[in-house]
């Protein structure tokens, strides 16, 4: 039957038949049964094919997730999605308080159950004056702020800050200037070639290319022994060299100012003062000189409209190829000719950071948790980033409160989180994920993180491997607004880009979900800290306002998803992998996946001739193959019908516990924080895998690199064990 029912062939088949010929009645009516049988065999198929359920369970829930995504309307998308984007809403303003409160209450009014506000008092810093004024060779004070356009009354709002950077040190210099391209360490030995020292002076620096996170420029620079950091937006990255800017565009303006913070929570992030336990009330609070993630060095952020009166008076040699930008001038590395006076004085104290929390308790297995968590703090209005994902998230707790209200009610307790401080060291989720650790590692099967959910149409999720398969699974099931599959959508966008990206391989199924992670958002606590199995969700695209006053709804409405489509199908899908996860029988983790994942991270190491890698490469092949097992035996079993909740209840502590022998209790050598032997990220930000072993590596620790690689071999030892014995307990 295979052959016949796919997909290409039913298509004609159906128009065949419409055809109003009464001689090819008899034949016609001989297609339309193989068609019915097709379809029939089709639809039982598709059933059939729900990864950890059995087939009657497979329907019920079928219908579950579809009365589910027939509830979130675009409507209420935008009504919510005005809301949160009226006013500037950073974290520890009284704006996100007042967001707070109303998503609290929202949540009562929906149905939610266990609706609390957690409280945590973390060090955060506002700006109190900022000042960069260039003294010489001419006169020129930089404007640090962002125009307003009438096309756009919010960007007159006078709530708007100008540009500055969170947890900049306080201080006052005049110095020269260089300009140091990204202002990664490779850029900076550069300068040295050419014989230009930064100790001392100011550099200036822009985001992007490569990208690298704005706080590891920061401690780049403070390293270099640098007197202070100047951060601008080049129009080659995300202004009018890449189309039209705003408000004619999705691009960034002249003055348009990417803010951000500089923590240095590539170390650890939270709460500075509190690393790696809660700031709770009364908690232990560090002395702040002690916090390893706080910046030593002032750093201010600036549109390319600031920038550009510095940048075309530096003297110096000319600058690489590579180092030229988009502005119609030479670059060149200055040093002397070009002074400014920088003056930062930050008010920088521990203020509140508000987590709220809601349930849906679970009616068979209350103490297994699906977590949903977005961020609530945006730099000014955070259209896209966050309150797109705020937007999705409480319009798919409707859906799930009126379900609930009809008496459904899923087997696993939903919890949804909004988190603040996301933007200043992901300190919300942080310091939630470490007050609750003991319970999460004990009880969480995933969390599912959506830090933005609409920059544009493209889907761009992000997941840790053995989950990576669900994904793609679900996403034949789920109509996008074009008509198509969500899955069909995002094919064709994942290829588009690869061509963009020049990335030569093709897109399969196995690789649609990225699953090297990296950081820079709040799922970091739970898969990196707590080694809990993560995802992120993202629709993605043309974005040029980012951290800016522009990302507002104006630009939503005009660029990012005019019409909401992309917010509603965000709610749906979310909403469903939650209640995937939450009704499975047994939870539809594929470990066969993940062991394919690892062999190709450990792949890019083993040509390293000074590392052993044959004891590794061996247990991974091990762990792959009790995976692939595991996968064949939950399929039979699960094939038979449903599976006896006792048996189901201990092959799923089993499938919980994988996630957690990934831990290193010791952490990665100088960031203890960081658990997990798989994942971690960069101080850039950028993907980590095999992080103690890849590090180790870089540096030439070929000891280290060995000691790694037994960790790794262990735990994957312990994991194929943990796969064999569930695999016996199945019948
Ligand atoms: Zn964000």
């Amino acid at each position: 039957m295979g052959a016949r029912c796919s997909r290409g062939r039913r298509r004609f088949r159906i128009h065949d038949l419409l055809r109003p010929n009464p001689i090819a009645l008899t034949v016609t009516l001989r297609f339309i049964g193989v068609f019915l049988v097709c379809l029939a065999a089709r639809l039982k198929a598709q059933t059939i094919a729900m990864t950890g359920y059995s087939a009657d369970r497979a329907r019920e829930e079928g219908q579950i997730e579809q009365r589910l995504r027939a509830i979130p309307s675009a409507e209420e998308e935008k009504r919510q999605h005005r809301y949160f984007t009226a006013e500037p809403h950073p974290a520890g303003s009284e704006r996100n308080h007042e967001l707070a409160l109303y998503i609290a209450d929202l949540w009562k009014q929906q149905g939610l159950e266990d609706v609390r506000i957690h409280r945590y008092d973390v060090l955060t810093s506002l700006p109190r004056s900022i000042a960069v004024v260039m003294v010489a060779p001419s006169a020129y004070r930089a404007s640090l702020g962002e125009d307003a356009y009438d096309a756009d009354p919010d960007t007159r709002n006078p709530a708007i800050r100008g540009g500055w950077l969170s947890m900049s040190a306080s201080g006052e210099v005049t110095a020269p200037v260089v300009y140091a391209h990204s202002g990664n360490p490779a850029d900076y030995d550069v300068l040295r070639r050419h014989g230009i020292s930064v100790k001392g002076k100011i550099v200036l620096v822009r985001y992007s290319n490569p990208y690298s996170y704005r706080g590891f420029k920061a401690l780049t620079a403070q390293l270099e022994g640098a007197a202070g950091l100047l951060i601008y937006s080049d129009p080659a990255e995300d202004g009018y060299k890449r189309g039209k800017v705003f408000p004619d565009g999705p691009w960034g303006p002249e003055s348009h100012i990417q803010r951000g913070a500089i923590t240095y929570d590539f170390l650890v992030p939270g709460d500075p003062l509190t690393p790696g336990w809660a700031s709770v009330d009364g908690a232990r609070r560090i002395p702040v000189e002690q916090g390893v993630s706080v910046p030593k060095i002032m750093a201010v952020a600036m549109s390319w409209r600031d920038a550009k009166p510095l940048l075309e008076q530096l003297d110096g040699p000319v600058a690489p190829q590579s180092w030229q930008g988009g502005l119609p001038i030479q670059y060149r590395f200055g040093g002397s000719r070009v002074r400014v006076h920088l003056k930062v004085d930050m008010d920088t104290k521990p203020m509140p950071n508000y987590v709220v929390e809601a349930r849906i308790r679970g009616s068979e297995l209350p103490e297994e948790w699906i977590l949903l968590g977005n961020h609530r703090d945006g730099w000014e209005f955070g259209a896209v980033d966050p309150s797109s994902g705020t937007a999705s998230m409480v319009e798919m707790t409707r859906a799930l409160g009126q379900m609930k209200a009809q008496g459904f009610r899923p087997k696993r307790t939903l919890i949804v989180a909004s988190w603040d401080g996301e933007e200043v060291g992901l300190t919300g989720s942080t310091e939630w994920g470490e007050e609750f650790a003991e319970e999460l590692k004990q009880k969480l099967v995933a969390y599912l993180n959506v830090d933005w959910s609409v920059s544009g149409p493209n889907f761009r999720p992000s997941a840790i491997g053995s989950l990576a398969p669900l994904v793609v699974e679900l996403s034949h099931e789920i109509p996008a607004p074009t008509g198509k599959s969500l899955y069909e959508e995002w094919r064709q966008s994942a290829a588009a880009a690869r061509v963009e990206a020049k990335d030569p391989r093709p897109v399969t199924d196995d690789n649609l979900v990225e699953t090297r992670i990296g950081s820079g958002s709040d799922f970091t606590v739970f898969l990196n800290f707590l080694c809990r199995p993560t995802m992120e969700l993202e629709f993605d695209g043309p974005y040029g306002v980012y951290h800016s006053a522009y990302d507002d709804f104006f630009w939503m409405n005009h660029f990012g998803d005019p019409g909401y489509r992309y917010h509603t199908l965000m709610s749906q899908l979310w909403g469903t992998l939650a209640l995937r996860l939450a009704g499975a029988e047994i939870l539809p983790f594929d470990f066969a996946a993940y062991g394919r994942d690892i062999a190709g991270f450990a792949s890019v190491l083993t040509g390293n001739p000074h590392v052993d890698f044959q004891p590794l490469q061996r247990r991974i092949v091990e762990f792959r193959n009790a995976g692939s097992e595991l996968n064949s035996a939950v399929k039979r079993t699960l094939g038979k019908g449903p599976v006896d909740a006792r048996i189901a209840g201990r092959v799923n502590r089993n499938i919980m516990e994988v996630e957690s022998n990934w831990a290193n209790p010791d952490g990665l050598p100088g960031r203890p924080w960081f658990k997990h032997t798989l994942y971690a990220a960069r101080y850039t930000y950028g993907h980590l895998e095999l992080p103690g072993l890849t590090e180790a590596i870089e540096k030439g620790d070929f000891i280290e690199a060995q000691r790694q690689a037994g960790i790794l071999a262990g735990a994957l030892a312990r994991n194929a064990a943990l796969l064999r014995e569930t695999r016996a307990m199945l019948p």
